[in-house]
């Protein structure tokens, strides 16, 4: 007999992107089940960055200082390992830098947020069948040698790379394979570098260090005359130690290796995040090569834009149709995310002719104005969604068009008592927002998920001083933007 488990989303995959889809679900009170193969965590990291969109995500529900109280900030990003870093410090953001924080802390963190706001996440569970209709979706599986299945009215694949909910739900992946490879190691380090994220790049390949403690490092080397070594040939100490004087002039002193890997270029991009009711994140929908440490922020990101969507439409406040704007939001993200890992693999080879790019590019980014475009995209700063296809709320004023789709920093706002809060310590609690600024008038009826804010003023920005009213999406998006009614029609407002 077949232990059958009634939620109404259930997610695959219990990695960062699931675990934090799953607090978005919880959040907005739906019940959500994580099923994930693993009996235990993964002790390795793969990921060790959080970037500044990743930071205000989780600022948004309240949960950046757990983050921040165990990372170390570094101001600046990497692209393709150029020798000029990306300037994070100049970025529009209260999250100026990168969080190095291993991905074990990011999903330990994650998870006991779920718990915390009572998900149901089952280790030991692997998903092996999936069959949707108008209704819901059922997924069959194993746990511990016992068959299990599920009724779902929605079910998420973020179960990464390999995605089986993909592959069961006939999304194509569509892209390229493995063309090169590259090597990591956690190991301890002699004599390691004085600088905290140090790279040497030269003829003969890249070798970027990054701590992971007093004496861990972190060793990410592109040997060139490695790089056609297939994926499945084990690293050992001995070649990692090889590459590094072949190209650094010293080891770093290599030794107690905690974790050795090798990574490829393999790039592919689901052709739909959505069919009917099974939808996919993370490294589900998108994978490329690791360069930029981009893949478990995107992951994130993803799974803060289908949240909210998916509760309001379970909820009855949004029509089904809603969730066709996570493809449209959110693929071309992941379109551009592969577009800038292919350009940081194309600077991968170190010969003559691709040294003397890397040398230019490391020479344009010193200029201010040509590092920030870069260090935006890296940091998650993508520019604005389009308008929602969702009816506008009723209102007097004239729309604010220009403002429509785009992320709101962590901006000071006075209330009308005077105090002073933070815009998204107003958005905690992953409900829409009608912040009022104008004076008078009623604030119209809106059926959605919503809570109002009368505030007096907002921290001084010029594309934000004609604002009356703004309704905020709940990942902290404008969704409509109103400038005040005119004063012949105020008092209809
Ligand atoms: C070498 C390397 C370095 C990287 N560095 C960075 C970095 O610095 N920064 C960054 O942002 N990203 C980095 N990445 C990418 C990052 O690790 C991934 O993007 C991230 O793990 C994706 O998270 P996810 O939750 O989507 O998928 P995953 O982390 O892959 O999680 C998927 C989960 O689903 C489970 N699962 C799979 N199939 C099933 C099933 N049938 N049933 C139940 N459970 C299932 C798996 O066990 C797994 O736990 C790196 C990747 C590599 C390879």
């Amino acid at each position: 007999m077949k232990d059958v488990i009634e939620v109404e989303v259930a997610v695959v995959g219990g990695g960062p992107t699931g675990l934090m889809l799953a607090c978005e679900l919880a959040l907005a009170g739906i019940r959500v089940t994580v099923f994930e193969r693993r009996a235990e965590p993964v002790r390795q990291s793969r990921a060790l960055t959080l970037h500044p969109r990743s930071l205000e995500v989780l600022a948004l529900r309240g949960l950046a200082p757990r983050f921040l109280e165990r990372g170390r900030p570094i101001p600046t990003g990497h692209f393709a390992m150029l020798d000029t870093r990306l300037d994070f410090s100049v970025l529009d953001t209260s999250f100026p830098f990168t969080l190095y924080l291993p991905q074990l802390d990011t999903e330990q963190l994650l998870e006991a947020r779920a718990r915390e706001l009572g998900v149901d996440v089952r280790r030991g569970h692997e998903v092996e069948a999936l069959r949707q209709d108008s209704e819901g979706v059922s997924l069959e599986g194993t746990a511990a040698g016992a068959a299990f299945r599920c009724e779902a009215r929605y079910v998420v694949g973020a179960d990464g790379a390999r995605s089986r909910v993909r592959q069961l739900a006939g999304i194509r992946f569509v892209g390229t394979d493995t063309t090169l490879t590259a090597m990591l190691g956690d190991v301890v380090l002699g004599e390691p570098p004085a600088t905290p994220a140090h790279s040497v790049n030269n003829a003969r390949g890249g070798v970027m260090l990054v701590p992971l403690g007093p004496s861990l490092h972190r060793v990410v080397i592109f040997d060139p005359a490695r790089a056609r070594v297939p994926l499945q040939e084990a690293v050992t100490l001995e070649e990692l130690k090889q590459s590094s004087v072949n190209i650094a002039g010293t080891d770093f002193g290599m030794r107690e290796p905690r974790w050795l890997s090798r990574f490829g270029n393999e790039t592919r991009l689901a052709e739909r995040y959505r069919v009917e009711r099974v939808l996919l994140a993370g490294d589900a929908a998108h994978i490329h090569f690791p360069a930029g440490g981009q893949g478990l922020n995107v992951g994130l990101q993803d799974a803060m834009n289908l949240g909210w969507k998916l509760a309001g439409v379970l909820r009855g406040h949004a029509p089904a149709t809603l969730l066709d704007s996570y493809h449209q939001e959110r693929a071309p993200v992941g379109e551009a995310l592969l577009r800038n890992t292919e350009a940081q693999t194309a600077l991968m080879p170190h010969d003559a002719s691709v040294m003397a790019l890397r040398d230019l590019l490391s020479d344009l980014l010193k200029s201010p104005a040509l590092n920030r475009p870069l260090a935006d995209r890296l940091a998650g700063f993508d520019g604005a969604y389009p308008a929602l296809d969702l009816p506008a709320p009723p209102h007097e004023g004239e729309p604010l068009k220009a403002l429509t789709g785009r992320r709101l920093p962590d901006l000071a706002l006075t209330l009308r008592d005077g105090s002073v809060r933070r815009l998204y310590s107003l958005l905690h609690d992953g409900k829409w927002l009608w912040l009022r600024l104008r004076e008078g008038g009623r604030t119209p009826e809106w059926g959605r998920w919503t809570h109002v804010v009368e505030a007096r003023r907002l921290e001084e920005r010029e594309e934000l001083v004609p604002v009356g009213d703004m309704l905020i999406r709940p990942d902290g998006h404008v969704g409509w933007a109103w400038a005040p009614p005119s004063r012949a029609r105020a008092g209809m407002a």
